[in-house]
């Protein structure tokens, strides 16, 4: 494990952002002071103008093994995180079979072990994904498993989700939604409203994410459990998320880097690209995720990088699978949706890092599951798990380049701004300049 100095960066502890020089050395931060003299053999690294901060932490990963290794297996997903700047992923549990049982979460957490980066799991509220009988989720909470969640698809029925709530509050575990009323969303493939009418595409409304935001709120208000809200899309959802945390719920939620970036609008290039569930909403929707974002009230940016092989999204708008690429974009998309050169650093790492790592319980090492200590302080005695982001940095997006085994971005060919050039995880140096080690 070599020793690293990184000289002259933006360092974004707890405390406040300070400017000085911070050392890894076996594994752990071991010194952090203005000019430090490198050692013998020591790995210097010039991060002047740069931000050190905790590593980005991913609640939203969908590793798609086992199950659909050709569009993404745990390897190469970590591959992309750590290229996106995540030490940390939570792997979605929408796997072929789900991630409903002791067994296939174990195998999951083990293959996650191969990695250089920390997987966690998320494990199916109910068995199969069915939405009816409650999966195992004591069993899984005794691997350590903190978030609970039937993504791809919402739990439709109330009285199902109730008992969940129920079950999941005296394990200390956190249920999380994909919020779609499937009553209401049907077959819609973008955003309800006058543009899908004119592209002659069928829609999939707003209203169907905030009929379950609300209908969630209120089973958490009279469970007393708590909750964290998937992928938000809608100025209401996000107004409703608001008032409940105001009322003193425990309730969370996150947002994509698409839904901060993109509208509906790119739907009329009739480009699967662009299918995702919930679907790229109107621009208005999108400024106010964006006002929410800056303005501290969303807990996590979260990628939903959602893998398919080129094959399978090579098809008309109305039949490819929804979703797209999101690891190696995101931390220039957060950059953008936080404005850039008015980019607060301690808000950017609240949302990558600290918010997400809290919310997955990530951020003391859990020694019961093994996993390494996320969304750090950064003080010295703490195990280095560190994202260096280059504010100044542009470049192009690379369909064909990206470490995902499948290249379903929307951003192709985009230019942007900020970029992640450098990351130790679990106190090893594992993307330098840009590059994997
Ligand atoms: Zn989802």
């Amino acid at each position: 494990m070599k020793t690293v100095l990184l000289q002259g960066g933006r360092l974004i502890t707890a405390a406040g952002v300070i400017e000085a020089d911070l050392r890894v050395s076996n594994g752990i931060i071991a010194e952090i002071g203005k000019s430090l003299a490198p050692a013998t053999g020591e790995l210097v690294i010039d991060v002047s103008g740069q931000w050190v901060g905790p590593g980005f932490v991913d609640l939203h990963t969908h590793l798609r093994e086992p199950g659909d290794e050709a569009a993404e297996t745990i390897s190469s997903g970590a591959r992309a995180g750590i290229v996106g700047g995540f030490t940390a992923l939570l792997g979605m549990p929408n796997t072929q079979p789900a991630l409903d049982n002791v067994a296939l979460v174990s195998f999951v957490l083990a293959e996650g072990k191969r990695t250089p980066i920390t997987i966690a799991v998320a494990g199916a509220i109910t068995q199969g994904r069915q939405g009816e009988q409650l999966a195992p989720m004591a069993e899984m909470a005794g691997l350590g498993v903190q978030i609970f969640t039937d993504d791809g698809s919402g739990v439709q029925s109330a009285g199902v989700m109730r008992r969940a709530l129920s079950y999941a509050k005296p394990l200390g575990v956190r249920l999380a939604q994909h919020c779609e009323d499937a009553t209401l969303a049907g077959a819609g493939v973008m955003n309800e409203g006058a543009l899908a009418e004119s592209l002659g595409l069928q829609g999939r409304s707003g209203i169907s994410e905030e009929i379950m935001v609300q209908r969630d709120i209120d089973l958490v208000r009279s469970t007393g459990s708590r909750m964290h809200f998937l992928h938000l899309s809608t100025a209401r959802s996000i107004d409703l998320v608001v008032a409940a945390k105001v009322e003193g719920l425990d309730i969370t939620c996150e947002v994509t880097p698409h839904h901060l970036t993109l509208d509906e609008s790119t739907c009329a290039t009739y480009d699967p690209i662009f299918k995702v569930h919930p679907p790229l909403r109107s621009s208005h929707d999108v400024l106010a995720l964006r006002e929410a974002l800056r303005r501290g009230l969303i807990d996590a940016v979260a990628t939903d990088h959602a893998p398919h092989a080129p094959e399978s999204k090579d098809r008309a708008f109305d039949e490819a699978p929804a979703g797209m690429l999101g690891l190696e974009t995101a931390a220039s998309l957060t950059f953008e949706a936080l404005g850039q050169e008015k980019c607060d650093p301690e808000l950017f790492f609240s949302v990558l890092s600290r918010g997400p790592a809290r919310i997955a319980k990530l951020q003391k090492n859990n020694e019961l599951h093994g996993l390494s200590a996320q969304g750090g302080e950064l003080l010295v005695g703490e195990e280095a798990n560190l994202t260096v982001f280059n504010p100044m940095a542009t470049w192009t997006v690379d369909a064909r380049a990206l470490q995902s085994r499948a290249s379903n971005t929307p951003f192709d060919g985009r230019v942007m701004t900020g970029r992640v050039s450098a990351v130790i995880a679990k106190g090893t140096l594992v993307l330098h300049e840009g590059k994997l080690q």
